[in-house]
Protein backbone atom coordinates (compact mmCIF):
# COMPACT_ATOMS: atom_id res chain seq x y z
CA UNK A 1 0.00 0.00 0.00
CA UNK A 2 1.14 3.36 -1.16
CA UNK A 3 2.16 6.14 2.47
CA UNK A 4 2.42 9.43 2.12
CA UNK A 5 6.41 10.27 2.95
CA UNK A 6 6.75 11.77 6.62
CA UNK A 7 7.44 15.06 5.92
CA UNK A 8 4.29 15.41 4.35
CA UNK A 9 2.24 12.82 5.94
CA UNK A 10 0.64 14.71 8.93
CA UNK A 11 0.47 18.10 7.20
CA UNK A 12 -2.88 19.98 7.19
CA UNK A 13 -3.94 22.09 4.24
CA UNK A 14 -3.40 26.10 5.15
CA UNK A 15 -6.70 27.07 6.76
CA UNK A 16 -7.81 30.49 6.86
CA UNK A 17 -10.49 31.88 8.61
CA UNK A 18 -13.44 29.89 7.47
CA UNK A 19 -17.03 31.67 6.87
CA UNK A 20 -18.28 34.96 5.62
CA UNK A 21 -17.82 37.96 7.60
CA UNK A 22 -19.36 41.15 7.17
CA UNK A 23 -15.99 42.70 8.42
CA UNK A 24 -12.53 40.82 7.58
CA UNK A 25 -9.63 41.86 9.62
CA UNK A 26 -7.67 38.89 9.30
CA UNK A 27 -5.56 38.34 6.77
CA UNK A 28 -3.71 41.92 6.64
CA UNK A 29 -5.31 42.70 2.94
CA UNK A 30 -5.94 46.35 1.85
CA UNK A 31 -9.90 47.56 3.01
CA UNK A 32 -10.18 48.70 -0.50
CA UNK A 33 -11.09 47.32 -3.85
CA UNK A 34 -10.05 48.71 -7.01
CA UNK A 35 -12.32 51.96 -8.35
CA UNK A 36 -14.42 51.75 -11.22
CA UNK A 37 -12.12 53.86 -13.69
CA UNK A 38 -9.43 51.09 -12.83
CA UNK A 39 -12.20 48.29 -13.32
CA UNK A 40 -13.64 49.60 -16.01
CA UNK A 41 -9.74 49.77 -17.78
CA UNK A 42 -9.49 46.01 -16.65
CA UNK A 43 -12.47 45.39 -18.13
CA UNK A 44 -11.36 47.00 -21.74
CA UNK A 45 -7.58 44.87 -21.41
CA UNK A 46 -9.47 41.82 -20.56
CA UNK A 47 -11.28 41.50 -24.00
CA UNK A 48 -8.36 41.49 -26.33
CA UNK A 49 -6.73 38.53 -24.69
CA UNK A 50 -5.58 35.58 -26.48
CA UNK A 51 -6.83 32.72 -24.32
CA UNK A 52 -5.42 29.75 -26.54
CA UNK A 53 -1.59 31.34 -25.93
CA UNK A 54 0.36 30.28 -22.78
CA UNK A 55 1.42 33.87 -21.25
CA UNK A 56 4.73 35.58 -21.05
CA UNK A 57 7.10 33.93 -18.70
CA UNK A 58 9.31 37.03 -18.44
CA UNK A 59 5.98 38.74 -17.43
CA UNK A 60 7.73 41.74 -19.30
CA UNK A 61 4.96 44.37 -18.87
CA UNK A 62 4.21 43.73 -15.44
CA UNK A 63 8.00 44.02 -14.50
CA UNK A 64 8.59 47.23 -15.99
CA UNK A 65 5.53 48.53 -14.58
CA UNK A 66 6.59 47.49 -11.04
CA UNK A 67 9.86 48.95 -11.58
CA UNK A 68 9.02 52.13 -13.06
CA UNK A 69 6.84 52.72 -9.76
CA UNK A 70 9.41 52.13 -7.56
CA UNK A 71 12.23 54.06 -9.27
CA UNK A 72 14.55 50.55 -10.28
CA UNK A 73 15.50 49.05 -13.07
CA UNK A 74 13.15 45.77 -14.59
CA UNK A 75 16.38 43.74 -15.20
CA UNK A 76 16.43 43.87 -11.36
CA UNK A 77 12.87 41.90 -10.98
CA UNK A 78 11.23 38.87 -11.84
CA UNK A 79 7.20 38.17 -10.93
CA UNK A 80 6.20 35.32 -8.96
CA UNK A 81 2.54 33.76 -8.15
CA UNK A 82 2.29 35.78 -5.04
CA UNK A 83 5.80 36.26 -3.25
CA UNK A 84 4.65 32.98 -1.73
CA UNK A 85 5.51 30.85 -4.95
CA UNK A 86 9.40 32.79 -4.64
CA UNK A 87 9.90 32.02 -1.13
CA UNK A 88 9.28 28.38 -1.78
CA UNK A 89 11.68 28.77 -5.07
CA UNK A 90 14.29 30.38 -3.68
CA UNK A 91 14.29 28.07 -0.53
CA UNK A 92 14.66 24.64 -2.76
CA UNK A 93 16.92 26.09 -5.32
CA UNK A 94 19.59 28.04 -3.33
CA UNK A 95 19.94 25.78 -0.46
CA UNK A 96 21.03 22.05 -0.83
CA UNK A 97 19.21 19.53 0.79
CA UNK A 98 20.23 19.50 4.79
CA UNK A 99 22.10 22.62 4.35
CA UNK A 100 20.89 25.26 7.71
CA UNK A 101 19.04 28.55 7.14
CA UNK A 102 17.81 31.00 9.62
CA UNK A 103 14.43 32.66 10.84
CA UNK A 104 14.06 35.54 13.18
CA UNK A 105 10.89 34.62 15.41
CA UNK A 106 8.55 35.13 15.64
CA UNK A 107 8.18 35.65 11.92
CA UNK A 108 5.67 34.77 9.28
CA UNK A 109 5.00 31.38 9.51
CA UNK A 110 5.15 29.69 5.85
CA UNK A 111 9.03 30.26 5.86
CA UNK A 112 9.54 27.31 8.13
CA UNK A 113 6.96 25.63 6.22
CA UNK A 114 8.57 25.85 3.02
CA UNK A 115 12.36 24.91 4.83
CA UNK A 116 10.51 21.78 6.02
CA UNK A 117 9.45 20.83 2.66
CA UNK A 118 12.73 21.80 1.02
CA UNK A 119 14.42 19.42 3.31
CA UNK A 120 16.79 21.77 4.97
CA UNK A 121 17.73 22.50 8.59
CA UNK A 122 16.06 26.06 9.91
CA UNK A 123 17.32 27.31 12.86
CA UNK A 124 14.92 30.01 14.78
CA UNK A 125 16.75 32.87 16.38
CA UNK A 126 14.59 34.27 18.81
CA UNK A 127 13.60 38.17 19.35
CA UNK A 128 14.03 40.28 21.88
CA UNK A 129 11.30 40.11 24.78
CA UNK A 130 10.11 43.24 23.55
CA UNK A 131 9.66 41.93 19.83
CA UNK A 132 13.09 44.07 18.71
CA UNK A 133 15.70 42.50 17.02
CA UNK A 134 19.20 42.36 18.39
CA UNK A 135 21.33 42.08 14.43
CA UNK A 136 24.92 41.87 16.30
CA UNK A 137 23.33 38.29 18.24
CA UNK A 138 22.01 37.49 14.40
CA UNK A 139 25.56 38.43 12.91
CA UNK A 140 26.90 35.86 15.24
CA UNK A 141 24.31 33.09 14.76
CA UNK A 142 24.00 33.50 11.07
CA UNK A 143 27.94 33.00 10.84
CA UNK A 144 28.58 30.60 13.68
CA UNK A 145 26.11 27.79 12.65
CA UNK A 146 27.13 28.49 9.00
CA UNK A 147 23.67 29.62 7.67
CA UNK A 148 23.81 29.49 4.07
CA UNK A 149 20.48 31.63 3.99
CA UNK A 150 18.21 34.04 6.25
CA UNK A 151 14.99 35.00 5.76
CA UNK A 152 12.87 37.88 7.67
CA UNK A 153 9.99 40.20 6.76
CA UNK A 154 10.25 43.73 7.30
CA UNK A 155 7.98 45.09 8.33
CA UNK A 156 7.61 41.97 10.82
CA UNK A 157 4.19 40.13 10.19
CA UNK A 158 2.87 39.16 13.16
CA UNK A 159 4.61 41.88 15.09
CA UNK A 160 4.28 45.29 12.96
CA UNK A 161 7.69 46.18 14.19
CA UNK A 162 10.89 46.99 11.63
CA UNK A 163 14.16 46.89 11.57
CA UNK A 164 16.11 50.59 10.75
CA UNK A 165 17.57 50.27 6.67
CA UNK A 166 21.08 50.91 8.41
CA UNK A 167 20.86 47.66 10.29
CA UNK A 168 19.62 45.53 8.21
CA UNK A 169 22.48 46.79 5.87
CA UNK A 170 24.60 45.63 8.89
CA UNK A 171 23.25 42.40 8.58
CA UNK A 172 23.94 41.91 4.77
CA UNK A 173 27.41 42.97 4.65
CA UNK A 174 28.06 40.76 7.66
CA UNK A 175 27.33 37.69 6.53
CA UNK A 176 28.19 35.62 3.70
CA UNK A 177 24.55 33.79 3.89
CA UNK A 178 22.05 34.90 1.68
CA UNK A 179 19.74 37.43 2.88
CA UNK A 180 15.56 37.31 2.10
CA UNK A 181 14.55 40.49 3.04
CA UNK A 182 10.47 39.90 2.93
CA UNK A 183 9.11 43.63 2.13
CA UNK A 184 5.45 42.64 1.86
CA UNK A 185 4.63 45.58 4.31
CA UNK A 186 7.26 48.10 3.21
CA UNK A 187 5.04 49.85 1.38
CA UNK A 188 3.49 51.23 4.71
CA UNK A 189 6.84 52.22 5.83
CA UNK A 190 9.82 54.11 4.53
CA UNK A 191 13.07 52.21 5.15
CA UNK A 192 13.03 49.98 1.61
CA UNK A 193 16.81 48.47 0.82
CA UNK A 194 14.94 48.54 -2.88
CA UNK A 195 17.12 51.27 -4.07
CA UNK A 196 20.52 49.96 -3.01
CA UNK A 197 19.80 45.67 -4.10
CA UNK A 198 22.58 45.94 -6.60
CA UNK A 199 25.56 47.13 -4.53
CA UNK A 200 25.08 43.66 -2.70
CA UNK A 201 26.17 39.89 -3.82
CA UNK A 202 23.91 38.27 -1.44
CA UNK A 203 20.76 40.30 -0.99
CA UNK A 204 16.93 38.97 -2.46
CA UNK A 205 14.35 41.45 -1.36
CA UNK A 206 10.42 40.37 -1.85
CA UNK A 207 7.45 42.29 -2.57
CA UNK A 208 3.91 41.82 -3.18
CA UNK A 209 0.89 43.20 -4.47
CA UNK A 210 -1.53 41.54 -1.88
CA UNK A 211 -1.33 44.44 0.90
CA UNK A 212 -0.85 47.79 0.21
CA UNK A 213 -1.67 47.45 -3.83
CA UNK A 214 -4.23 46.02 -2.66
CA UNK A 215 -4.38 42.85 -5.46
CA UNK A 216 -4.11 40.09 -3.12
CA UNK A 217 -6.80 38.18 -5.50
CA UNK A 218 -4.13 38.30 -8.53
CA UNK A 219 -1.38 36.34 -6.76
CA UNK A 220 1.60 38.69 -7.41
CA UNK A 221 5.17 38.65 -5.99
CA UNK A 222 8.56 40.23 -7.05
CA UNK A 223 11.95 39.30 -6.38
CA UNK A 224 14.54 41.80 -7.02
CA UNK A 225 18.65 41.06 -7.03
CA UNK A 226 21.28 41.93 -8.58
CA UNK A 227 21.03 40.39 -12.52
CA UNK A 228 23.04 37.42 -11.24
CA UNK A 229 20.44 35.90 -8.51
CA UNK A 230 17.93 37.12 -10.91
CA UNK A 231 18.81 35.53 -13.98
CA UNK A 232 18.85 31.94 -11.29
CA UNK A 233 15.72 32.42 -10.42
CA UNK A 234 14.16 32.97 -13.58
CA UNK A 235 16.16 29.94 -14.43
CA UNK A 236 14.59 27.89 -11.91
CA UNK A 237 11.06 28.89 -11.63
CA UNK A 238 7.96 27.12 -13.53
CA UNK A 239 8.55 28.79 -17.10
CA UNK A 240 4.35 30.40 -17.14
CA UNK A 241 4.35 30.82 -13.66
CA UNK A 242 1.79 34.06 -13.73
CA UNK A 243 -0.91 33.95 -15.77
CA UNK A 244 -2.24 36.57 -18.27
CA UNK A 245 -4.77 37.84 -16.63
CA UNK A 246 -2.65 38.88 -13.60
CA UNK A 247 -0.17 40.19 -15.94
CA UNK A 248 -2.30 42.50 -18.15
CA UNK A 249 -4.12 43.62 -14.67
CA UNK A 250 -1.20 44.15 -12.34
CA UNK A 251 0.47 46.16 -14.99
CA UNK A 252 -2.17 48.58 -15.26
CA UNK A 253 -2.44 48.89 -11.16
CA UNK A 254 0.97 49.67 -11.45
CA UNK A 255 0.64 52.05 -13.51
CA UNK A 256 -1.74 53.70 -11.97
CA UNK A 257 0.40 55.75 -9.46
CA UNK A 258 -1.41 58.60 -7.72
CA UNK A 259 -4.75 55.64 -7.02
CA UNK A 260 -1.67 53.56 -5.18
CA UNK A 261 -0.01 56.10 -3.88
CA UNK A 262 -3.41 57.96 -2.19
CA UNK A 263 -4.75 54.18 -1.19
CA UNK A 264 -1.65 53.77 0.76
CA UNK A 265 -1.84 57.20 2.76
CA UNK A 266 -5.71 56.69 3.43
CA UNK A 267 -4.42 52.80 4.69
CA UNK A 268 -1.80 54.58 6.60
CA UNK A 269 -3.85 57.17 8.59
CA UNK A 270 -6.57 53.93 9.23
CA UNK A 271 -3.92 52.29 11.12
CA UNK A 272 -3.55 55.21 13.32
CA UNK A 273 -6.36 56.31 14.56
CA UNK A 274 -7.46 52.41 14.92
CA UNK A 275 -3.74 52.46 16.83
CA UNK A 276 -5.25 55.98 18.78
CA UNK A 277 -8.76 53.89 19.63
CA UNK A 278 -7.47 50.98 20.50
CA UNK A 279 -4.62 52.50 22.42
CA UNK A 280 -7.45 54.53 24.44
CA UNK A 281 -8.97 51.39 25.50
CA UNK A 282 -5.60 49.29 26.94
CA UNK A 283 -5.33 52.51 28.96
CA UNK A 284 -8.55 51.89 30.69
CA UNK A 285 -7.80 47.97 30.81
CA UNK A 286 -3.99 47.77 30.76
CA UNK A 287 -3.47 44.37 32.50
CA UNK A 288 -6.02 43.25 29.97
CA UNK A 289 -4.61 44.80 26.60
CA UNK A 290 -1.18 45.83 25.53
CA UNK A 291 -0.84 47.29 22.30
CA UNK A 292 2.45 47.56 20.15
CA UNK A 293 3.25 50.63 18.08
CA UNK A 294 3.44 49.20 14.89
CA UNK A 295 4.69 50.54 10.95
CA UNK A 296 2.26 48.01 8.83
CA UNK A 297 -1.39 47.95 8.60
CA UNK A 298 -2.19 45.97 11.07
CA UNK A 299 -1.92 45.91 15.04
CA UNK A 300 -0.49 43.57 17.67
CA UNK A 301 -1.77 43.15 20.00
CA UNK A 302 -0.80 40.75 23.79
CA UNK A 303 -3.99 39.58 25.89
CA UNK A 304 -4.70 36.64 27.77
CA UNK A 305 -8.41 36.88 26.46
CA UNK A 306 -7.29 36.47 22.98
CA UNK A 307 -9.56 33.68 22.68
CA UNK A 308 -12.66 34.97 24.01
CA UNK A 309 -11.88 38.59 22.12
CA UNK A 310 -11.50 36.49 18.71
CA UNK A 311 -14.83 34.39 19.49
CA UNK A 312 -17.00 37.28 20.85
CA UNK A 313 -16.07 39.54 17.25
CA UNK A 314 -16.73 36.30 15.33
CA UNK A 315 -19.72 36.02 16.59
CA UNK A 316 -20.34 40.01 16.06
CA UNK A 317 -19.33 38.93 12.22
CA UNK A 318 -16.18 40.49 12.67
CA UNK A 319 -13.02 38.38 11.94
CA UNK A 320 -9.92 39.14 13.22
CA UNK A 321 -6.48 36.25 13.57
CA UNK A 322 -6.32 34.65 17.10
CA UNK A 323 -2.28 33.58 17.63
CA UNK A 324 -1.90 32.18 21.16
CA UNK A 325 -1.24 35.64 23.60
CA UNK A 326 -1.67 37.67 20.73
CA UNK A 327 -4.22 38.82 18.74
CA UNK A 328 -3.71 40.72 15.16
CA UNK A 329 -5.88 43.26 13.53
CA UNK A 330 -6.16 44.49 9.96
CA UNK A 331 -6.74 47.95 9.57
CA UNK A 332 -10.18 48.25 7.75
CA UNK A 333 -11.92 51.25 6.82
CA UNK A 334 -13.16 54.10 9.12
CA UNK A 335 -16.40 52.52 8.91
CA UNK A 336 -15.32 49.27 10.15
CA UNK A 337 -12.71 50.38 12.26
CA UNK A 338 -15.75 52.18 14.02
CA UNK A 339 -17.61 49.12 14.49
CA UNK A 340 -14.38 47.19 16.21
CA UNK A 341 -14.02 49.53 18.45
CA UNK A 342 -17.44 49.84 19.38
CA UNK A 343 -17.92 46.07 19.85
CA UNK A 344 -14.47 45.94 21.75
CA UNK A 345 -15.93 48.51 24.41
CA UNK A 346 -18.95 46.87 25.00
CA UNK A 347 -16.77 43.39 25.48
CA UNK A 348 -14.14 44.85 27.74
CA UNK A 349 -17.23 47.07 29.56
C1 LIG B 1 1.10 38.61 3.18
C2 LIG B 1 2.53 38.30 3.21
C3 LIG B 1 3.19 37.90 2.05
C4 LIG B 1 2.45 37.92 0.76
O1 LIG B 1 2.32 36.72 0.15
P1 LIG B 1 1.66 36.64 -1.29
O2 LIG B 1 1.94 35.22 -1.61
O3 LIG B 1 2.39 37.58 -2.21
O4 LIG B 1 0.22 36.98 -1.17
C5 LIG B 1 4.54 37.64 2.12
N1 LIG B 1 5.22 37.79 3.26
C6 LIG B 1 4.62 38.20 4.38
C7 LIG B 1 5.42 38.41 5.62
C8 LIG B 1 3.26 38.44 4.39
O5 LIG B 1 2.64 38.83 5.52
Amino acid sequence: MYKLNKKIADLKPYDPVEGTYKIRLDANESCFNFNSEIKAEIGKAIQAVDYNRYPDPNASDLCSAFANYYSISSSNVVAGNGSDELISVIMSAFLMKGEAMAVIEPDFSMYRFYSSIAEVNCIGIEKNPDLSVDINRVIETVNKENVKLIIFSNPCNPTSRGIESAEVIKLVSSVNALVVLDEAYMDFWENSLLQQVSNYSNLIILRTASKAVGAAALRLGFAVANTTIINAIKAVKSPYNVNTISQIIGTIIYNNVKYLYNVKNTIVSNRLELYNSLNSISLKYPARLQITQGTTNFIYIKTCEAKEIYNYLLQNSVAIRYMGEYIRISTGTKEENAELISLLNKYFS
